[in-house]
């Protein structure tokens, strides 16, 4: 006997399918798979010959007594990691592996092939930075995602839940020179120095 179906139930049924991805933009595919390309781009991609001495160190050229080595040349895939998906770049023999555990060929956010920077991707939120101001450096210091400081306000409004308002009161600002003073610290303590960055003052806990 043919279920009758409400409108009510209808659109319930409508949107449960939505959730589980049917219907998706992204699932409808004209042509070859997301798979098949990714396969196929890793099939074309060439070996890459090195040179090492023979002490193991990799050489440009004629120098003598030289060992050659063929590594398969590398694709570029989409991880999943609990943050997204992430670029990153793998040997073109492990794909068909890749594959079966989850990785993509394109970045499912803005179905392209975008950086594996945070702010690479054109459909996700930008984050906040700040660059190392060292010139051989540059590294890039993220501040948090937005969704994550929105689920830590959200964990606030329990009232069992202790609100430290010392790291309530935190900034993007604040959180990056944070983890930048640490950086130019450990990494660059010359710099450091001249710029008057000095190491927080180690509590003396024995002493309480
Ligand atoms: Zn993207
Ligand atoms: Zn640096």
């Amino acid at each position: 006997m043919p279920r009758q179906w409400t409108e009510g139930q209808r659109e319930e049924a409508r949107q449960r399918a939505k959730e589980h991805g049917f219907g998706r933009k992204a699932n409808v595919t004209h042509g070859p798979s997301d798979e098949a390309l990714l396969l196929a781009r890793a099939q074309a991609t060439p070996s890459v010959v090195t040179k090492d001495n023979l002490e193991g160190e990799e050489v440009t050229d004629g120098d003598s007594g030289t060992v050659t080595h063929t590594k398969p040349g590398l694709v570029r895939v989409y991880k999943p990691t609990p943050f997204g998906y992430k670029a990153r770049y793998i040997p073109a023999t492990n794909v068909t592996a890749a594959l079966n555990n989850g990785f993509l060929g394109k970045c499912p956010d803005c179905n392209g092939e975008c950086g594996d920077g945070p702010n690479d991707c054109p459909e996700r939120p930008k984050r906040m930075y700040r660059t190392c101001p060292v010139p051989q450096c540059g590294k890039q210091i993220f501040d948090y995602e937005q969704k994550d400081i929105d689920a830590l306000e959200d964990d606030a409004e329990d009232p069992m839940a202790i609100r430290d308002d010392a790291y309530m009161q935190s900034t993007p600002q604040l959180r990056t020179k944070a983890v930048l003073d640490k950086h130019m610290l450990i990494r660059h303590p010359n710099e450091a120095a001249a710029a008057g960055i000095v190491a927080p003052v180690q509590r003396e806990v024995q002493r309480v």
